[in-house]
């Protein structure tokens, strides 16, 4: 993945300036992805990226640095097994003045043991995670960002389209998955997650695909997802198997108007909470609050899963550039789970939505 790491690191200072902080330590990971373009290989050895106003540096395992070497320009304070890393931590945070701070941020994927082992080398600083430093800036995406969203989006619709073509009565819930995996795969994704809930098993939000045949009047969701260049899709839709179960239209058009809603409510300066606030009164004005169980949507970025998180809490305030999930849901127990999801970018005058495909209910021939 290839970054602008001058301009993050720039725009991580400004943030650090502004919120106090004097040290900001990421382990490999996604936050180390997004500053650096890379990470190198995470495991027990303590390997963090130390950044502090003037100067950064790398605690680096040593059999790490060569390869890591390929990808940055970052000095690197190596340590090796017959050592441990204390010593070189202690002359990394002396090359960057940060061995007495007031306030660092860790990463909060972090391993325990790294955040240890750091705080026990600066004695006294209060430390905090990263939302408002890193985690603040990954929530507003760039056009590079913006792209490499779309056509990973792109990719998901064609793999739904796929499983929509697909289904038929006879098949099990892991066969459609499969045709799923094997679309992605032919387009160079890696898929992340697919889950294909039928009839019952759809009212399990995060429903294990199954050995479960589909069945004439089945209500199925397909809520799918795979990366392709660092980034990931996720997109939910429904199918059913000849007719629909009982019921089935009506609460679709509730989960409809509950999308249309959120959708409505999202503009730049509204609180995150507002838009969940939208998609959870109209489900709840038409008698289905309680089967509403999960918040109305995430951020998606490097992470599949990320700020701003919209729930019914959230006080985050949405910007120009975010990008989150909207995917309000009913979850009938026994009978079937209706979830609708778009995937959208907070543009100044509303959302822009990255499917391209309709929300209706794909009816399959029985
Ligand atoms: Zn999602
Ligand atoms: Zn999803």
């Amino acid at each position: 993945m290839k970054v602008d790491t001058k301009q993050r690191l720039a725009a991580l200072r400004a943030r650090m300036k502004d919120t106090g902080t004097s040290l900001v330590a990421i382990a490999p990971g996604s936050h180390m992805d997004w500053l650096l373009g890379f990470h190198p290989h995470p495991d027990e050895r303590p390997c963090l990226l130390l950044v502090a106003p003037e100067k950064e540096t790398f605690l680096m395992p040593v059999l790490n640095a060569e390869g890591s070497r390929e990808s940055t320009d970052i000095s690197f304070f190596t340590w090796a097994d017959a050592d441990g890393p204390q010593a070189a931590l202690e002359a990394a945070l002396d090359e960057i003045g940060a061995r007495s701070v007031e306030k660092v941020v860790l990463d909060e994927t972090m391993r325990a043991d790294f955040a240890l082992l750091l705080l026990d080398a600066i004695p006294g600083a209060r430390h905090s995670f990263t939302a408002d430093t890193v985690g603040a800036l990954r929530m507003r995406k760039d056009a590079a960002e913006f792209a490499k969203l779309k056509m990973n989006a792109a990719i998901a619709d064609r793999a739904m389209q796929k499983a929509f073509g697909s289904i038929r009565p006879g098949m099990t819930e892991q066969d459609l998955a499969a045709v799923v995996k094997d679309h992605f795969a032919s387009e160079g994704a890696v898929p992340s997650f697919w889950i294909v809930g039928a009839a019952g098993n759809g009212a399990f939000p995060h429903h294990q695909t199954s050995d479960r045949k589909l069945q004439e009047g089945d209500a199925v969701v397909i809520d799918i997802g795979a990366r392709t260049e660092g980034f990931p899709s996720d997109i939910t839709r429904m199918a059913v198997v000849g007719r629909p179960p009982e019921g089935y239209g009506q609460i679709h058009t509730i989960v409809e108007k509950a999308v249309q809603a959120a959708l409505k409510a999202a503009r730049p300066g509204v609180l995150a909470k507002e838009v969940d606030a939208a998609a959870r009164k109209v489900i709840a004005d038409a008698g289905y609050g309680e089967y509403f169980v999960h918040r109305t949507g995430h951020g998606m970025g490097i992470d599949g899963h990320e700020p701003p998180y919209i729930t019914a809490t959230s006080e985050t305030v949405l910007e120009d550039g975010m990008v989150f999930s909207i995917e309000p849901g009913i979850y009938l127990p026994g009978r079937f789970g209706i979830r609708l999801e778009e995937i959208v970018i907070l543009r100044e005058d509303g959302p822009e939505i990255l499917s391209s495909l309709p929300r209706d209910l794909h009816v399959a021939q029985a």
